[in-house]
């Protein structure tokens, strides 16, 4: 964990709109953030930050801001036709994306490329030609930012809708998402007709990925 005081954010959003944090904390770990709740380190009001790509500050200064690094996965049961996956809040959205699509297990191909954490796709329910985060999502956990109490959230907790979550409503800035849980399919059901409703950028995804998105690359999570 890495803390700063009087912080500037301007790098922590993508718009790089000004604004400083009187508390900066760099977060790796779930363990470390329950201990700073609980030690009452926090000010009245605490910003969880993933990679700032829906992010728009208001306000010059925030009490105190959360940089999400924390890291990992761990695949949590695996059946002949499913993987249930749990992965840490602060990993990189397209690295799971990448990741699933080596292992041949379908359900987020389409959202390839989105910008942000896993936290943050969570929160903003992302989507993308026609897939939606909350058509695989099974479950997360987060922290009550002020009793420092870790809760399990199911899906109908979330009331996810378009682009939408509980977390951007009633629970904004109240709760941390540390894991994201997805089950996968291990059958492919790649879905490609959207992008023949737009042949242009049909074109342009030919460019980076062959269909059905065979990316070069691939970091392990
Ligand atoms: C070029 C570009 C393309 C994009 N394309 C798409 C697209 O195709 N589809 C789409 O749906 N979105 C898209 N987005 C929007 C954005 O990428 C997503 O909303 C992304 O999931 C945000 O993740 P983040 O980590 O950057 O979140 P941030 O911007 O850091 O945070 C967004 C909100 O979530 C909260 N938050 C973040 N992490 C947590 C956490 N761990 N716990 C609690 N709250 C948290 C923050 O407080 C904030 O309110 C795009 C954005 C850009 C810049």
């Amino acid at each position: 964990m890495k803390l700063q005081e009087n912080a500037d954010l301007t790098s922590y959003n993508t718009l790089r709109v000004p604004a400083r944090a009187a508390k900066l904390v760099r977060l790796r770990s779930e363990k470390k953030l329950k201990e700073l709740i609980k030690s009452g380190f926090f000010e009245s009001d605490t910003l969880p930050l993933g990679d700032g790509s829906n992010l728009l500050f208001v306000k010059k200064n925030i009490g105190s801001a959360i940089k999400n690094e924390i890291l990992g996965s761990e695949i949590v049961k695996e059946t002949k036709e499913t993987v249930l996956i749990k992965v840490s809040s602060g990993q990189n959205w397209h690295e799971l994306v990448l990741f699933a699509t080596k292992n041949n297990w379908s359900g987020l191909e389409n959202m390839a490329y989105i910008p942000g954490t896993v936290g943050g796709a969570a929160v903003g329910n992302i989507a993308a030609y026609g897939q939606n985060q909350e058509d695989v999502f099974e479950s997360l956990t987060a922290i009550d930012l002020k009793t420092g109490k870790l809760e399990k959230f199911l899906k109908s907790d979330c009331r996810f809708s378009y682009r939408e979550s509980i977390f951007k409503r009633e629970l904004k800035d109240k709760y941390f998402v540390t894991t994201v849980t997805y089950l996968l399919s291990k059958t492919p059901q790649y879905d490609v007709s959207y992008h023949s409703r737009y042949e242009s950028l049909a074109d342009e995804l030919a460019k980076v990925a062959t269909p059905p998105y065979s990316f070069t690359t691939s970091p392990a999570l």
